[in-house]
């Protein structure tokens, strides 16, 4: 679980030391035709499953022994009032009916429709773009977040696995860190690698597997970490996430082709999908989760997710010290003497700033 800055200041955290900007906020509900009910009792002939991917207008779940494609009822019985149903979101679905008149009734096979929405254990937001507080749930019910990068075509950019451990910490989720495509380095480099991403593995407590989907190595030891969780992955494209998608399910399917076999033909590209692992949990590839990555933070909480830099934030003579010019400042000295990374201070201020850039300054 990530860690939660008790010594943070004393206005962003409550009694049990929990920071204030974790805790949920009550949204207004959403303006939709779709009635909420709830508590309403269950369709006899009801079935659950798991949303496993958009698809227009309608969502394809996972139930038991089939993929269903569903519309959401008219009246749906769900306890959150934002984004009725995400990827991930356990769900009971009614089977379509059509009355064949004499001949009895003809069930539509794979077509349902959503009656009820189990309330979220986690969720992943954003803003909606263009609607001031409007949330919008990208994926439901994911405990991990695997951020998924390469040694080499393309070279790990440490700003970016910054910004998507600040997402992780601020979804409440663990994160793991995969560095892939190890075989393309030569040996005399490889722990060069390693010590580079040694503040991950030692100084935070990150999982660090370096692996190689085209050699197979270290994949079971990245299965181990998946085992039973719900994962999201996450990282930029060309890392080889569908790669190791691949070895991880043991399948030559392509993510694309993934998709297509859910979307049936449709060109629906930018939602979520949740994949079942063969060792039990399931993987989430989420598109949108960039822009979550980059969801714009309150200045004075940016230091709080570098918590290696807290136990000198009290140091600086100033307490409004922002760690930037300020005189005294103990996170600048600790920076200088080595006691604190230099790279993961270049991502504070580059964040601090807005500034996704690494060659600005
Ligand atoms: P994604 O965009 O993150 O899903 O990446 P892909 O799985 O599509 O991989 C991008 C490219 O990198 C493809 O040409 C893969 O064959 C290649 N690739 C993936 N993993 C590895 C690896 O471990 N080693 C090498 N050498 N190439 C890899
Ligand atoms: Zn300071």
């Amino acid at each position: 679980m990530p860690k939660k800055h008790i010594n943070a200041q004393p206005d962003l955290v409550d009694d049990d030391g929990v920071r204030l900007f974790f805790k949920p906020v009550q949204k207004k509900a959403e303006k939709t035709r779709t009635k909420i009910k709830r508590s309403k009792s269950l369709d006899n002939n009801a079935v659950s499953g798991i949303v496993v991917s958009p698809a227009g207008p309608k969502w394809w779940v996972k139930g038991l022994d089939a993929s269903l494609l569903c519309t959401v009822s008219g009246t749906v019985d769900c306890s959150h009032t934002s984004t009725m149903v995400a990827v991930g979101d356990r769900v009971w679905v009614v089977p379509l009916v059509e009355d064949e008149g004499a001949d009895g009734e003809v069930v539509h096979q794979n077509e349902a429709m959503i009656v009820k929405v189990e309330p979220r254990s986690t969720l992943l937001s954003r803003k909606a773009a263009g609607k001031q507080d409007k949330e919008q749930v990208l994926v439901a019910n994911v405990n991990q977040l695997c951020v998924v990068v390469s040694t080499v075509m393309p070279t790990y950019n440490k700003r970016l696995i910054d910004r998507y451990l600040i997402a992780a910490d601020k979804g409440d989720l663990r994160p793991i860190i995969v560095v892939n495509k190890t075989d393309l380095l030569a040996d005399e480099f490889q722990q060069d690698v390693i010590d580079d991403f040694d503040v991950y593995a030692n100084k935070l407590g990150i999982p660090v597997l370096m692996v190689s989907a085209a050699k197979n190595t270290g994949i079971e030891e990245l299965e181990a970490h998946l085992t039973g969780a719900e994962t999201l992955f996450s990282g930029p494209s060309g890392v080889g996430k569908s790669s190791l998608i691949n070895r991880l399910t043991k399948s030559n399917l392509r993510i694309g082709d993934i998709s297509e076999y859910y979307e049936k033909g449709t060109h629906t590209t930018t939602g979520a999908l949740r994949i079942e692992l063969p060792c039990g949990g399931a993987i989430v590839d989420s598109p949108g989760l960039r822009e979550f990555a980059i969801w714009d933070l309150d200045p004075q909480e940016v230091q709080f997710y570098f918590e290696e830099f807290i136990p000198y934030t009290t140091k600086c003579r100033f307490t409004s010290c922002t760690h930037t010019h300020e005189p005294d400042c103990a996170v600048k000295e600790a920076v200088d003497n080595g006691e604190l990374d230099v790279e993961r201070y270049l991502s504070y201020m580059y964040i601090l700033h807005g500034n996704a850039d690494e060659h600005e300054r």
